[in-house]
C-alpha cells in the first residue's frame, strides 16, 4: 500500500478502558523519519502497533491519502517491521533469512536473488550470507532483520528500538547506517525509541509522547531549543528544573525569583506576573562567570571528557547542574549565569501532575 501522506486522525487506542494512546494527530510525508518519543509506558509501542495493524483502534482513523488504513488488515498493509528482539530464522542462513519474504510472494527466483544480493550488500553482509544467525553479532543479526525489512520495498518501515540490545559503540554505528539505508532507499521510517540522543541524530521530526498523549511535535532543534512543555524539558537534559515565581514581565521576557535567585528568562506557554513557573535551563547553558553571577558552591565535579559536568549548591541550597570546560575543584567558591534566551519559564501546572 503506497501513499504520498500517511494520515493519524485522533488515534487511541485504550486498554481495559485507560487510554494507553489518547488522540494522536499526525501527518506523515512519504521520505520522512519521524521518531516516536517518550519514557516507559507512554505509548510508543501501541501507536507503532496500531499503525502496522496489529492492534485495533479504539478510535480516529489512519489514511494513506484518500484510503481508509485502520480497517485493512496487517499482512495487506505491507508494511516492514524490524523489532528489538530480532526474531530471525535461526536455522535458515542470512541469504534465505533475507530472500524468504520475496519467496512468499512468488517473484521469479532470478529477481529474487537479484533483490536478496543487492540487500545483502545494503546492509555490508557479504561476507557473512552463508552463515547462520547464530553465528553472528547482535548488531549484524540486526541488519539481517533490517535487510529483511527493506527488501520487500515497503511504503512504510516500521521500527521498534531496534538497537536497545547492542553495546554502546555498535548503536552508535547502527544510528549511522540505519539513517544511510533510509535516506539511500528513500524510505519512509517510523522509529520508536526512549533515548532522546538518538531520537534528535537521525529522525526528520519527533513525537514526544507522554501518558498517551503528545506532548509535542516537531524538528530535532525546535524540541530542543524550544520544549514546549516542561515534561519534554526535562526530557531533553534540561537538567535544572526550578520552582520559581514570575517577578517581571514584558512579552515573553520574564524575571523569575525565588530561593534567594533572580533571573531573566523567556516565557513558553501562557504565564502571567505572579505565577508560579518551572524554569528549565540545561547544563550546558550555564556558565561560569566572574561577577553578576548566582553564588554557588561547587560539590561534586564529573570528569566528562573535554568538559565536567559539575553539582553545586546556591547559600539557599538550590542545586544547580552545569557543564564547563574550565576545572572546578569541590568546595570552590563559583558565580552562575545563563543567557535570558536559554532560560526557559514553563507554566507549573501544565498537565496532570508529575
Ligand atoms: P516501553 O518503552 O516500556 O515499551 P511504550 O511507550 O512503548 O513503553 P506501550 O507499550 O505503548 O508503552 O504501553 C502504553 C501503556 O499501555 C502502558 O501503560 C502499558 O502498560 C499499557 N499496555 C500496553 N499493552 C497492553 C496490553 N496488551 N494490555 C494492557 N495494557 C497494555
Amino acid at each position: 500500500m503506497s501513499f504520498t501522506q500517511l494520515r493519524l486522525d485522533a488515534v487511541t487506542r485504550r486498554f481495559a478502558g485507560h487510554p494507553a494512546l489518547a488522540d494522536l494527530t499526525l501527518t506523515i510525508t512519504r521520505g520522512e523519519f519521524i521518531a516516536l518519543l517518550g519514557p516507559s509506558g507512554c505509548g510508543k509501542s501501541t501507536a507503532l502497533n496500531c499503525l502496522a495493524g496489529l492492534l485495533p483502534l479504539s478510535g480516529g482513523s489512519i489514511w494513506a491519502d484518500d484510503d481508509r488504513l485502520d480497517t485493512v488488515p496487517p499482512e495487506r498493509r505491507g508494511f516492514g517491521m524490524v523489532f528489538q528482539n530480532y526474531a530471525l530464522f535461526p536455522h535458515m542462513s542470512v541469504r534465505k533469512n533475507i530472500a524468504f519474504g520475496l519467496q512468499m510472494r512468488r517473484l521469479p527466483r532470478a529477481e529474487v536473488r537479484r533483490r536478496t544480493d543487492e540487500a545483502i550488500k545494503l546492509v555490508r553482509l557479504d561476507e557473512h550470507a552463508g552463515k547462520l544467525p547464530g553465528q553472528l553479532s547482535g548488531g549484524q543479526q540486526q541488519r539481517v532483520a533490517i535487510a529483511r525489512a527493506v527488501v520487500l520495498e515497503p511504503a512504510l518501515v516500521l521500527m521498534d528500538e531496534p538497537l536497545s540490545n547492542l553495546d554502546a559503540k555498535l548503536r552508535l554505528e547502527m544510528r549511522t547506517e540505519i539513517r544511510r539505508l533510509h535516506q539511500s532507499l528513500g524510505l519512509t521510517t517510523v522509529y520508536v525509541t526512549h533515548d532522546q540522543e538518538e531520537a534528535l541524530s537521525m529522525a526528520d521530526r519527533l513525537v514526544v509522547l507522554r501518558d498517551g498523549r503528545v506532548e509535542q511535535i516537531g524538528t530535532p532543534e525546535q524540541v530542543h531549543t524550544r520544549p514546549a512543555t516542561r515534561h519534554v524539558a526535562d526530557f531533553m537534559g534540561y537538567r535544572n528544573l526550578l520552582p520559581l515565581t514570575v517577578a517581571e514581565k514584558v512579552g515573553d521576557r520574564v524575571v523569575v525569583a525565588g530561593t534567594g535567585l533572580r533571573l531573566s528568562g523567556t516565557s513558553v506557554g501562557p504565564i502571567d506576573l505572579g505565577d508560579d513557573v518551572i524554569v528549565g535551563i540545561r547544563p550546558e547553558d550555564l556558565r561560569l562567570v566572574a561577577s553578576d553571577g548566582i553564588p554557588a558552591t561547587v560539590e561534586v565535579v564529573e570528569y566528562q571528557g573535554r568538559e565536567v559536568a559539575v553539582e553545586a549548591r546556591t547559600d539557599n541550597g538550590v542545586r544547580l547542574h552545569l557543564r564547563t570546560s574550565e576545572r572546578p575543584g569541590p568546595g570552590d567558591k563559583i558565580l552562575v549565569a545563563a543567557d535570558p534566551a536559554r532560560v526557559l519559564a514553563f507554566p507549573a501546572d501544565d498537565g496532570a501532575g508529575g
